[in-house]
């Protein structure tokens, strides 16, 4: 039987991954994927496989992906989920082996993605921790940046290829593990920037500038960051910002928070200081425990700070 390329876990990210992996690989294998979420595999399934039922098949379980599939993408939210399909019952685990090559893209914390990586070097499969920078437009275009931890540069050279589909920058951060150590030190930035960034947006605001000149300003002058000139947490400045379409999709304040407590739990147990990391932290805590603000993008600081503090 052929193998195919699986892929768990299309949300967010997954799905316009997975879409630019299936479209880079559609003349050499057929596909299986898998998420609790039925709608987003029946509807992927609806999308690619026209004229051929079989070219994407839809797993009732990670282990069903395993036994289908010799190279695997996981895009989990956290490291439990992680847990349950590499290591839950009916998961990948149970049919992994030599000829099985894994990427975990999600972002978790370094100990979970080396043992990940231990358990399945262990059954001979190769594995690697692949997490990601560019957000879902960067997914959708293919432009991600991969901070991939592998023992192994031949590892790194095999992953290399599928991550090449699905991004831009494919960095080898070390060994298992440091793609995540560069992707939490990464993430820690992005989320105090982002609150600065709100912050100084409301300030300016409120003292009687308009948003879009403001931010031009900022965009050329000493202030710039990512959070001001590509995610403008103000709405109207970018037309194509979550901020502009009412903070819908892109990257959800559950998992900034996540993100936020894995980088200072990771600064606790490296005794390293990270004052302005726990104050954002505090109030990605806040935001995501509101039931207003649990579903929203993370720059959705702006419109906690714009409401919540006049
Ligand atoms: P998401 O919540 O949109 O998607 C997660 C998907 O996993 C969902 O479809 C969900 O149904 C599925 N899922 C959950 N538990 C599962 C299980 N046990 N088995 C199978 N499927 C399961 O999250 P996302 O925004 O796509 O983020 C995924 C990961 O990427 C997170 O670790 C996040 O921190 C990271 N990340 C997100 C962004 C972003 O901008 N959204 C950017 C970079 C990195």
């Amino acid at each position: 039987k052929a193998k195919r390329i699986g892929f768990v876990g299309l949300g967010n990210m997954g799905l316009p991954m997975a879409t630019n992996l299936f479209n880079g690989f559609k003349n050499e294998a057929d596909f299986i994927i898998y998420d609790i979420n039925q709608t987003t595999t029946s509807n992927f399934v609806k999308d690619h496989s026209a004229g051929n039922k079989d070219k994407v098949k839809v797993a009732k379980t990670p282990l069903e992906v395993a036994q289908e599939a010799s190279v695997i993408v996981t895009m989990l939210p956290a490291s439990p989920h992680v847990e349950s399909v590499y290591f839950g019952k009916d998961g990948l685990l149970e049919a992994l082996g030599p000829d099985h090559l894994v990427m975990d893209a999600s972002t978790i914390d370094q100990s979970m993605a080396t043992r990940v990586a231990k358990v399945l070097h262990g059954k001979g499969a190769k594995a690697i921790d692949a997490p990601v920078s560019g957000g879902t437009g960067g997914a959708q275009a293919g432009t991600l940046t991969f901070m991939v931890g592998s023992n192994t540069v031949a590892d790194f050279e095999l992953a290399k290829r599928y991550l090449d589909k699905m991004g831009k920058n494919i960095v080898h951060c070390g060994t298992n593990g440091n793609g995540q150590v560069a992707k939490i030190c990464n993430n820690m930035l992005l989320g105090i920037s982002m609150i600065a960034t709100s912050e100084t947006m409301n300030l300016g605001v409120r003292m009687g500038m308009d948003p879009k000149l403001l931010a031009g300003i900022l965009n050329t002058s000493s202030g710039r960051c990512w959070s001001s000139e590509v995610y403008n947490p103000c709405p109207g400045v970018q037309e194509n910002s979550a901020a502009t379409r009412g903070y819908t999709g892109g990257f959800g304040m559950p998992l900034m928070a996540k993100d936020m407590r894995l980088a200072v739990n990771a600064a606790v147990e490296t005794k390293s200081t990270v004052l302005l990391g726990a104050l954002a932290q505090q109030l990605y805590n806040q935001m995501a425990a509101n039931k207003d603000f649990e579903q929203l993008d993370f720059s959705a600081a702006y419109k906690w700070l714009s409401e919540n503090a006049k």
